[in-house]
């Protein structure tokens, strides 16, 4: 059987050092979360993140807008925001109403609050390979790899996934960490031949059971991005009703492959957790 990526003990475990960093800090921690409409995943989305900051004694404060609430006024909320010194980090909830424009919002958040890591000076810093934040997934993907003592250097990875939040971040990261990246999206030919010469097989389509058994190959490390709700599923594995699974069909690809991330369980404690980390390293470059 493969190693399974446990995403869950790896977040465990970085709790529990964030924990100790958000203790030496003097003053109490706020992370402020700006949700505009209530979409059910959002809900549950921030409702991990503040499981999350209570464990490691960090605030969270919520600033909930209808979905017909002007730009400009989630823009103010921001901005005041930016200002304000007992907030050290800001997250506006995606995806925004379709009508917006995400960029336009999201960039009104200065880099030293942007935990997300979404705005253009820490996307170039992404680009250009300087240390700095980097999107939540990508970061807990990098931390789940070393937690299991699995090395990028050298490695040919390949990110199934071209978005800049997901895909792209992950690729970039490991192409920071020596990885030789390939990256496929949805119009790439021979997917299953591509994806059998890599090391590691990163999958964040979000298209359930992608990636069946001719994707993949003995020793390979795959790491299931994708958060698909599909109907059925056992009572304690259902969000809305709905079970949760990822781009990978599980049962078929875990037989052959060397270590496997699992959904739930995965990357999705690893996203949350990282998101935090974040935020100390923010908080790690102010004087107090
Ligand atoms: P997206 O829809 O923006 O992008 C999907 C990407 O997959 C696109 O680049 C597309 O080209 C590619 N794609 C789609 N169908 C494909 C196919 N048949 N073959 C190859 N490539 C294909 O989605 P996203 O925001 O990048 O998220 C991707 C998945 O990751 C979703 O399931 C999302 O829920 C999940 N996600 C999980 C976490 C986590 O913490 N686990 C965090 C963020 C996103």
């Amino acid at each position: 059987m493969p190693l399974i990526l446990d995403g869950k003990k790896a977040a465990e475990a970085l709790a529990a050092a964030l924990q100790e960093k958000v203790k030496l800090w003097p003053a109490a921690l706020t992370l402020s979360v700006i949700q505009v409409g209530a979409r059910a995943d959002s809900n549950a989305y921030i409702k991990a993140k503040t499981a999350f900051a209570e464990k490691i004694g960090v605030k969270v404060e919520l600033v909930k807008f209808p979905e017909d609430i002007l730009e400009e006024i989630v823009t103010s909320a921001v901005l005041e925001r930016n200002n304000r010194t007992d907030i050290q980090g800001i997250i506006v909830q995606l995806p925004l109403p379709a009508h917006w424009d995400a960029d336009v919002i999201l960039e009104n958040i200065i880099p030293e609050k942007d935990v997300d890591a979404l705005t253009a000076k820490n996307v170039k810093n992404l680009l250009a390979g300087r240390a700095g934040l980097m999107p939540a997934t990508a970061a807990g993907i990098l931390k789940l790899l070393e937690f299991y003592g699995l090395p990028l250097s050298g490695k040919r990875a390949l990110v199934v996934g071209r978005s800049l939040m997901v895909g792209k971040a992950i690729a970039l990261a490991f192409l920071n960490q020596d990885a030789t990246v390939t990256i496929c999206h949805k119009k790439t030919e021979n997917l299953a031949a591509l994806a059998k010469e890599a090391d590691i097989l990163v999958v964040a389509a979000g298209r359930p059971a992608l990636i069946g058994k001719d994707c993949v190959k003995a020793g390979q490390v795959v790491i299931d991005v994708g958060i698909n709700e599909v109907p059925g599923g056992k009572l304690d594995e259902e969000i809305f009703g709905r079970k949760l699974v990822g781009d990978v069909k599980f049962d078929e690809v875990s037989p052959i492959v060397a270590a496997i991330s699992p959904v739930p369980g995965g990357v999705g404690p690893m996203t949350v957790a990282a998101l935090f980390s974040n935020l100390l390293d923010l908080v790690g470059n102010l004087k107090y």
